[in-house]
């Protein structure tokens, strides 16, 4: 077996991580960390790992095939191109670039270097996506007509580059990317028809500090996505409605359940108390209608997100994340900001 020999570009918290994963891993080879920062330098090699003296050093060394680009956003662009041009293959971090037209122009280098290129989407092998994406392809609630995807912090955005625009901050570009990445790929082969949102300035005016959006797919399905970082009691991680039930997800460890209807017309109810007045149309069902299912949980093994790299570059396999899913990443993110700085809903043109 060929090893593939790898060096991490950016040794902060996330490059560090890299790290940790390449050095579990038998196909590749940890050659070393570059980092613009002497102290983070300092780190690795207090972590027992060969750092190399400059970009260009790391450009230089034949034995290396892979660079993995783990430093702030706005670098992810111009590191992947030099890195292709000098004959490297690379893993951006997320967000792949600032734009789809810098996308564009690396993706361009891409082709003319027939280097791989793609970016690290990992969260679409967390195990409250899969579970999601269970429930909706295997019809276990019937038709779903919606789904909501939240994420909520309680203090603002970390107190570093993420706070500064020219360094790519903002929680758009920082979970908001997952999260659209997730709806996107639930969605792959359902087209994307608008987009309405909205973006908040609670705890910082240069970044966005969180926002909230609509996109409507052509099948019906509203697919809500909220990133928040001033929130000091939070709502479930996924919450889905489709005709025959609905399920929750509470929070990472998975705690949730399904509801279904078994017996639909059975709609008699009890009107009930309801503030000043009373309802029979909110009451509860009652329990010989709906009974309660456990989540039928589906683990992620993100470790074929590396192996499909490897597969890639070892025998001409297809990448997982694909330039077309990138760029249609990327497109929804300018759709959310154009929509949020017109207040409208915007056309999303898949075409384009
Ligand atoms: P960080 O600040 O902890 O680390 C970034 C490092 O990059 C710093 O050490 C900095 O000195 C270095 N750096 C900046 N410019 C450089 C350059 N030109 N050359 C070499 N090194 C440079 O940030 P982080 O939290 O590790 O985030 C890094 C990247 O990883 C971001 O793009 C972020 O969006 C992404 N990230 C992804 C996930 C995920 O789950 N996929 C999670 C966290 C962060």
């Amino acid at each position: 077996m060929n090893v593939i020999r790898v060096v991490v570009v950016g040794y902060g918290g996330m490059g560090s991580w890299h790290c940790d994963r390449i050095r579990s891993m038998e196909k590749f080879e940890l050659a070393g960390v570059w980092d613009i920062n002497p102290a983070k330098l300092k780190n690795a090699r207090e972590d027992g790992i060969f750092t190399y003296g400059s970009f260009e050093e790391v450009l230089a060394d034949e034995s290396v095939r892979l660079l993995v680009i783990a430093t702030w956003n706005d670098v992810h662009e111009p590191l992947c191109i030099e890195a292709m041009r000098h004959g490297k293959n690379v893993i951006s971090e997320k967000p792949v670039s600032m734009s789809l037209s810098d996308l564009d122009e690396t993706i361009a280098v891409a082709k003319e270097t027939g280097r791989l290129f793609t970016v690290h989407q990992n969260r679409r092998w967390d195990d409250d996506y899969l579970t999601m994406k269970n429930i909706r392809d295997k019809n276990l609630l019937g038709k779903v007509f919606r789904i909501e995807s939240r994420v909520q912090g309680s203090r603002g955005i970390p107190g570093d580059w993420r706070r500064e625009k020219g360094h790519g901050g903002g929680m758009v570009l920082d979970w908001g990317v997952h999260l659209l990445d997730q709806a996107l790929t639930m969605n792959d082969q359902n087209l994307l028809e608008s987009v309405f949102a909205h973006v908040t300035h609670v705890t910082n005016d240069e970044c966005d500090d969180g926002f909230y959006c609509e996109l409507l797919f052509k099948d019906g399905l509203r697919y809500y996505v909220e990133v928040t970082t001033n929130n000091f009691i939070t709502l479930p991680r996924w919450y889905i409605l489709g005709e025959n039930g609905s399920a929750v997800i509470e929070d990472w460890d998975l705690s949730g359940k399904m509801t279904l209807v078994h017996n639909w017309d059975k709609i008699d109810s009890v009107p009930v108390k309801a503030g000043t007045g009373i309802t029979k149309t909110m009451a509860p069902r009652t329990d010989e209608t709906i009974h309660d299912e456990p989540l039928e949980l589906v683990r992620g093994k993100w470790e074929q997100y590396y192996d499909n790299i490897y597969d890639v570059l070892e025998h001409g396999a297809q990448q997982t994340v694909t330039w077309r899913q990138m760029r249609r990443c990327l497109k929804l993110i300018e759709a959310v900001f154009a929509s949020a700085e017109s207040g409208s809903v915007i056309r999303f043109d898949e075409d384009a």
